[in-house]
């Protein structure tokens, strides 16, 4: 995945490519732990007594903080970003299922990495009297044109990047058209929730 998040202004964040050497090296080093455990299976000797598998599992441990770490400052900065820069937050709460299906490795580290952006960007946002509006996982965000909301399912089936909308003729760039989608439609529920209360009170 190139990029983190595309915002309906355009804005994109992309995944640093320094972490991506990270994970390419944390995947080496826990073949070689896989080829010592190995090693030492085969000449009987307990794992807790390999010098030499006990050795390649803290390197790996390193690894996996530095990824940690990095990914905890990434995360950080652009919640902050986007929580400082705008009132209301619309997020669509299913991405991680629609992304692509990585080595098992990369995703389980997508998928926390996803869970606590949200956590974080809900919190910031509670601090600064911002608003997030989760918007559910069946709201057709890609396949909706932002312009006149024709529906355009080639997008997803064929997986469009680009697209011409056949109903107004607007060219769109799927994920900046995504975001405008989002902030509609979290617009229209931000909208609503306030009737809602009004005519209750
Ligand atoms: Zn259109």
């Amino acid at each position: 995945m190139k990029n983190f998040a595309i915002l309906s202004d355009g804005t994109v964040y992309k995944n640093d490519r320094h972490f991506r050497t990270l994970e390419k090296k944390l995947a080496r080093e826990q073949r070689k732990l896989s080829r010592r455990q190995l090693i030492a299976m085969n000449k009987k000797i307990k794992l807790s007594e390999s010098k030499n598998y006990q050795k390649q599992k803290r390197k790996v441990a390193r690894i996996h903080e530095k990824i940690a770490n990095k990914r905890n400052d990434f995360l950080h900065k652009v919640s902050t970003e986007i929580v400082k820069n705008h009132d209301v937050i619309g997020i669509e709460t299913l991405q991680v299922k629609n992304m692509r299906q990585n080595r098992k490795l990369s995703k389980a580290i997508s998928e926390v990495s996803w869970s606590e952006f949200f956590r974080l960007l809900e919190y910031k946002a509670d601090w600064y009297g911002k608003t997030v509006v989760k918007v559910g996982k069946a709201f057709a965000s890609s396949q909706l044109c932002s312009s006149c909301g024709h529906q355009h399912k080639d997008v997803k089936h064929l997986g469009l990047r680009e697209w011409t909308c056949p109903g107004c003729g607007v060219h769109h760039d799927r994920d900046v058209n995504a975001g405008l989608n989002l902030k509609q439609e979290a617009e229209r529920i931000l909208a609503s929730s306030t009737v809602g209360t009004t005519g209750l009170a």
